[in-house]
């Protein structure tokens, strides 16, 4: 079984054919600058087979974009597969499901008309990952579909954990709770948790730490998603590559009357100028600020030690909200290969009974108990496959 994912930006279109039950890549690939000039890149993974590097293919519309996906993969000389035939159905990412959707589902009008309804949710992504799925239903007419949804999975959360304490209308009215996000990426790391322990889902209690340039750590009871700490939308919870994370909305009126900012230049600066790179003054990038740290930048330093620090009081939170945790999670690109951060969220957990194994800690982007033999809480690397994750949920809905 073939699924084609599809990851749609306004823009832009990553897309992967995977085979879910081997676990498979076949090839994978970027479109770009569409509706400007059109760049394609596309990446077989089958030995002998050619790359090609954003070469320049015309994509006015979305529609072009998929139909060079798809030229690519059936291509005489460097296609994976035979024929359209082999592609069984295509899995999409859709960034926001609201409260509609608590799990991944088969496209119909309804669904399209739901994800639709969730725009004024996601201004940004929402549109794109619907001209995606609507270029896609053009191009490869009578094959299933699936849209697969980042908020899907924190749909578990009871209201204590998703209710703002704000005038109860705002809810009612206007659907403003905490959603969450990257639940693709922690439904699969807590999938993969369960496996590695030899447990059932239902009987662990974990902590997932998705630390990449977005962060957002998960408390996950009995396989559910209990909070999480990205909120309405995703500048909640940890400082990020870029953004703010929490902090004192009394912050906004103060800066915005003293500097003369308006709303929308004010989230400019949460979204697009704070988190480590506003704090450092130095990059976005965690592999620059541990260098630029070890060259004496304190800021660098203190960037870092504030990142890790919040991770850790989450993790002591969720701990604590869920009664106990049986093993913490770390994925996604700081997550898989930053051990200066895993050791310092770590340390200090001892109390809890969390003991870090520093050797097995040395190790980057490979599934890996990372705590010692004795370590009451286990400690896992587990590397993130969101594109998998889509594969499998999409075959599980399209089998039935
Ligand atoms: P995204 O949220 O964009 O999917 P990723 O999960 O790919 O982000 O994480 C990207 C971030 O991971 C980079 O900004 C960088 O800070 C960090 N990173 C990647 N490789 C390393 C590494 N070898 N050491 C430390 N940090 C790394």
């Amino acid at each position: 079984m073939n699924i084609l994912v599809i990851n749609a930006g306004s823009s832009s279109l990553k897309y992967q054919l995977l085979n879910p039950e081997t676990g498979d890549l076949l090839a994978k690939g970027l479109c770009e600058r569409i509706g400007i000039d059109g760049k394609f890149t596309y990446k077989p993974q089958v030995e002998g087979k050619k790359v090609l590097d954003a070469i320049d293919v015309a994509m006015p519309t979305h529609s072009e974009a998929i139909q060079a996906v798809l030229d690519a993969l059936v291509d005489a000389e460097n296609g994976v597969i035979g024929s359209m035939k082999e592609i069984d159905a295509v899995g999409h990412r859709v960034v926001h499901g609201g409260e509609a959707f608590n799990k991944s589902v088969l496209i119909t009008d309804e669904v399209m008309k739901a994800i639709e309804d969730c725009i004024p949710l996601a201004p940004l992504h929402n549109p794109a990952n619907l001209t995606g799925i609507r270029a896609c239903q053009k191009v490869m007419p009578g094959v299933p579909m699936v849209a697969v949804f980042d908020t899907a999975f924190h749909q578990t959360m009871p209201a204590k954990a998703y209710m703002y304490a704000l005038p109860y209308e705002y809810y009612e009215n206007d659907k403003v709770r905490r959603y969450g996000f990257h639940g693709t990426s922690h439904k699969y790391v807590a999938g993969r948790a369960a496996a590695m322990l030899g447990k059932k889902p239902e009987e662990l209690k974990l902590i997932s730490c998705h630390l990449g340039n977005g962060s957002s750590v998960t408390a996950v009871d009995g396989g559910k998603s209990v909070d999480t700490s990205m909120g309405f939308t995703p500048l909640a919870g940890l400082p990020m590559g870029t953004r703010a994370g929490d902090l004192d909305a009394g912050i906004l009126q103060y800066v915005m009357n003293k500097y003369g900012l308006s709303i929308d230049e004010m989230l400019n600066v949460l979204n697009k100028k704070s988190g480590v790179e506003g704090l450092s003054g130095v990059s976005s990038d965690f592999r620059d600020l541990e260098n630029a740290a070890a060259e004496g930048n304190e800021k660098a330093s203190l960037s870092r030690e504030k990142f890790a620090y919040e991770v850790k009081k989450y993790v002591g939170a969720y701990a604590a909200a869920m009664g106990g945790v049986d093993a913490i999670i770390f994925t996604a690109g700081v997550g898989e290969n930053d051990k200066a951060i895993r050791a310092m969220v770590c340390k200090g957990l001892e109390y809890m009974g969390v003991k870090l194994d520093d050797e097995a800690n040395s190790v980057r982007g490979k599934e890996t108990v990372i705590s010692t033999a004795d370590s009451k809480v286990k400690v896992l690397l587990i590397p993130t496959n969101e594109e998998l994750m889509i594969a499998m949920d999409t075959a599980s809905i399209v089998k039935g």
